[in-house]
């Protein structure tokens, strides 16, 4: 088993540049702790392969390698050109046609893959294209076919993304696609569920009833790419596992001037609801092209640690860029410098005091324990990994072992800052011996020394989730670390 003590998690987005023989592996090596297969590209049988290749690498690296699979969601896009291209200049006319058999588009029109979008638009909206490279006035809305003004000049292409800005198209989260997809990532048994341009507690419920309906036990993350889902953070949050700052979209939507503000609020809300969160989107974006990153994304990356977000993520630069192994070395790199400039001054004032189950009661008194008696670790006997993600949501000094007999609990915690799996089966013995057994292996691994103090957690029954009930601190003995526990 290999072992890497970097707080900050890494999610590197698969595509053809990981493709290439043993990228994966040197991937997995620089450090990703989890992988995203984009579900806007690609079909079930490519899926199905990246999957088969992440899953060799690690097990050949002995490392916990999650997945994630990131469904499309309601992306709105613009048709086709006959030319494949128009270049367009600011001042003239463009017509937006919402009818399916729109004919190929030329410099004066094009059609567009949403036919809901004419009722949701009006005179004066701005409609932002290809990530807000191109931006629109509506100046009417007549029939089928919005009528705008070109305000910046540009080249426009085939199938490129379309926003509103300030949001508020009324389009579903899961399309008919997602879906069939959702069913694909089950039969792939993905460790994430991304559920994109999310508006709402409902839409995070009806992914979480598909997924389960297929199967899968999936943790489900939220993505935040809508100004909708910024009104909506708290219930969004409570309906989810996960949160994502997808800056992409959200950053269209809502101006890139809020952008900062926004993604200190969606991290903060995710920790207060007990929630992870990643950080995403152009995070080291000039590393597509260039084997360094610029210095303004080293500040980026450097500042979303120190905002406190769980994990960082790739996408193009990993995906299809020209150096992908670079940039995660980058990112492990840049998390590290930024790991120890962070605070570890635990804030228990803003803790929750509406503590609602045994494990977290007792993961906060772990981290009370922690934080005020020094120990060298936190060790969490745990079935599914919440006991982790408790413990997680304070930023500690302390790293936390999570030891888990199941491979999807230990894949789902490769994403939680501080915490770090490892394959553990404890079946069969009392708590007590569990413990034990728990710091001797530990110890085999050179994570603990003797005379090391350290906090358990367990439950009574081992086998059930969310029966964390007991705290013990203990001594690693001086003649081994199976010897010599006692209670202090
Ligand atoms: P995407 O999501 O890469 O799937 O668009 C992330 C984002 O919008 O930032
Ligand atoms: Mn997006």
């Amino acid at each position: 088993m290999a072992f890497d003590l970097r707080r900050t998690k890494i999610l590197a987005t698969l595509g053809p540049a990981t493709d290439g023989p043993g990228v994966l592996d040197d991937l997995i090596r620089a450090g990703v702790n989890v992988v995203r297969l984009n579900f806007s590209h690609g079909d079930a049988a490519h899926h199905a392969k990246r999957v088969e290749h992440v899953r060799a690498a690690a097990e050949r690296q002995g490392r916990e390698v999650g997945i994630l699979a990131d469904l499309q969601g309601p992306k709105i896009r613009i048709e086709k050109f006959a030319e494949g291209k128009v270049a367009l200049k600011a001042g003239q006319a463009f017509d937006l046609v919402c009818r399916a058999d729109a004919a190929p588009g030329d410099s004066s029109r094009v059609g567009v893959s949403y036919l809901g979008l004419v009722n949701d638009v009006g005179v004066g909206d701005t409609l932002l294209l290809d990530d807000g490279l191109i931006a629109l006035k509506v100046l009417k809305v007549a029939g089928d076919t919005i009528g705008t003004e070109v305000l910046t000049d540009g080249v426009l292409s085939d199938r490129k993304g379309l926003n509103r800005l300030g949001g508020g198209l009324s389009l579903g989260a899961l399309t008919a696609q997602d879906r069939e997809h959702i069913v694909i990532a089950a039969k792939l048994e993905v460790d994430f569920l991304a559920v994109s341009f999310c508006r709402s507690a409902a839409d995070m419920d009806e992914a979480r009833r598909l997924a389960r309906a297929a199967g899968s036990d999936a943790a489900l993350v939220a993505k935040i790419e809508r100004a909708e889902a910024i009104d909506r953070l708290d219930e969004i949050a409570e309906a989810s596992d996960a949160l994502m700052v997808a800056r992409g979209d959200l950053g269209v939507e809502i101006g890139d001037a809020e952008l900062p503000g926004l993604q200190k609020k969606i991290i903060r809300t995710a920790l207060e609801h007990n929630r992870v969160v990643i950080t995403a989107t152009q995070m080291l974006q000039s590393m597509v092209d260039n084997p360094i990153p610029t210095r303004a994304e080293v500040l980026d990356v450097a500042n979303a640690v120190i905002d406190g977000t769980d994990a960082v993520m790739l996408s193009a630069e990993t995906a299809s860029g020209q150096y992908p192994v670079k940039a995660v070395e980058a990112m492990v790199r840049i998390c590290l410098g930024a790991e120890r400039q962070f605070d570890h001054d635990t804030d228990f004032e803003k803790a929750p005091r509406n503590l609602q189950a045994a494990d977290q009661a007792i993961a906060m008194a772990g981290m009370f324990i922690a934080e005020h008696i020094r120990v060298r670790a936190i060790i969490a006997l745990t079935e599914s990994g919440g006991t982790c993600r408790y413990l997680s949501r304070f930023r500690s000094a302390a790293p936390i072992y999570g030891l888990s007999r199941h491979a999807g609990a230990r894949r789902r915690m490769a994403l939680m800052r501080d915490v770090y799996p490892v394959d553990f089966d404890s079946m069969g013995q009392s708590t007590r011996e569990a413990a034990r057994s728990a710091i001797k292996r530990l110890h085999d691994l050179g994570l603990l020394a003797n005379g090391d103090r350290v906090l358990i957690t367990s439950g009574d029954h081992m086998e059930l989730h969310g029966a964390t009930n007991t705290l013990r601190l203990l001594q690693v003995g001086t003649d081994g670390a199976a010897e010599g526990l006692g209670v202090l």
